[in-house]
């Protein structure tokens, strides 16, 4: 039987964002419901070693970090909810009843004084079942996360846009080399960019060029190189490296949101400079789904924080922290 709930924050998304959005909210007393969706976690849950999110001495496995977080969210009086919110109205403000009106797959109704949209992103990939089968074992869609464990090595990265530059450059700081595989014969990353790129000893472009498979050797298996297509000429080519960066952008989960907030034309939520407030009164967007540039755990949990604190304030008929 469908239930109805209803709750003074809905969060949707279960990432760090969304996790943080809700654990600030419970401690407020705003008995926060946390709609999961289809990947609880988010895309730590496709990390291993995270050594980059603050209190940790250590390195922690991405899945367990999440899995701290769903805990710590709960334990201070979130209720989770494990369903995928499919339809909301929100663009015409709170109904009559003052609430929010959101549906989930299940076919239960969720009625909410204010929302945190904290649905995500995911990184495009280049669809390879090696790709895929070496996640875990030297392919990754994140340098700032992983690059600091190819020191004096060999890396690959695909793309050829802002973030493939960018991280290709940032990977020089860790590793000895750094390919560059562009399916084109040009950059589409800003010229700025593209010249800090060719002046770097350590960067090599190989131009038409698709990767056709990445390789793996061992027990447990790791990329080992990656077998190329010359896109012009269909010859083929090996590769010898030790990581796959793939850089070729990545997809906001805006879903059912799409519609019902001012979004970009990549489809990002637009938020308020320096805040979390959407284009609808009562409903903010934290994390990845409204940040095209950062997309950091420690980012994603900050602006989690963020929404929960305007949402309270906005519940509370306090003005805004900050202005549009
Ligand atoms: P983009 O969409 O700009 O670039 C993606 C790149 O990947 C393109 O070069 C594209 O090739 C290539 N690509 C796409 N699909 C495939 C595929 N299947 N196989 C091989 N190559 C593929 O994505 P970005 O993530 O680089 O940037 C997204 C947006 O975020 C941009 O607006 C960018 O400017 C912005 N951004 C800004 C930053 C900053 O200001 N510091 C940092 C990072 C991003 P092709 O060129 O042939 O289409």
């Amino acid at each position: 039987m469908p239930e109805i709930h209803h709750t003074d924050l809905l969060v949707v998304g279960a990432g760090p964002a969304g996790y943080t959005a809700a654990i600030y909210a419970a401690r407020a007393s705003l008995k926060p419901i946390l709609v999961t969706g289809l990947q609880p976690g988010g895309q730590l849950t496709i990390t291993t070693d995270v050594e980059n999110y603050p209190g940790f001495a250590a390195p922690i496995q991405g899945p367990w970090l999440m899995e701290q977080m769903r805990e710590q969210a709960e334990h201070v009086g979130t209720r989770l909810i494990y369903d995928l919110i499919t339809e909301a109205d929100l663009k015409n403000g709170p109904a009559a009843d003052g609430y929010f009106h959101l549906k989930g797959d299940s076919g239960d109704e969720f009625l909410a004084r204010t929302v945190v949209i904290a649905t995500g992103a995911q990184a495009k990939w280049l669809g390879l079942e090696s790709e895929k089968r070496l996640q875990a074992g030297g392919v990754s869609a994140c340098a700032t996360c992983d690059g600091f464990f190819y020191r004096g090595k060999t890396v690959a990265v695909v793309g050829g846009g802002n973030t493939a530059v960018e991280e290709a450059l940032y990977l020089t700081h860790h590793a000895d080399k750094v390919h560059v595989i562009h399916r084109r014969d040009g950059f589409r990353a800003e010229r700025i960019l593209q010249e800090r790129l060719f002046a770097n000893p350590k960067i090599e472009v190989h131009w038409n060029r698709a990767v056709e498979e990445v390789l793996g050797a061992g027990t447990p298996e790791v990329v080992c190189g990656v077998r190329l297509k010359n896109t012009q000429t269909g010859e083929s080519e090996t590769l010898p490296v030790d990581g796959v960066f793939v850089a070729i952008g990545h997809s906001p989960n805006t879903g059912p949101f799409r519609h019902e907030v001012a979004c970009d034309e990549d489809g990002y939520i637009i938020t308020e400079a320096g805040g979390t407030r959407t284009s609808v009164e009562g409903v903010f967007a934290a994390g990845d789904i409204q940040d095209r540039i950062y997309r950091q755990a420690v980012t994603a949990a900050g602006t989690g924080c963020m929404a929960a604190l305007e949402a309270e304030r906005y519940i509370s008929g306090i003005p805004a922290m900050t202005k549009t």
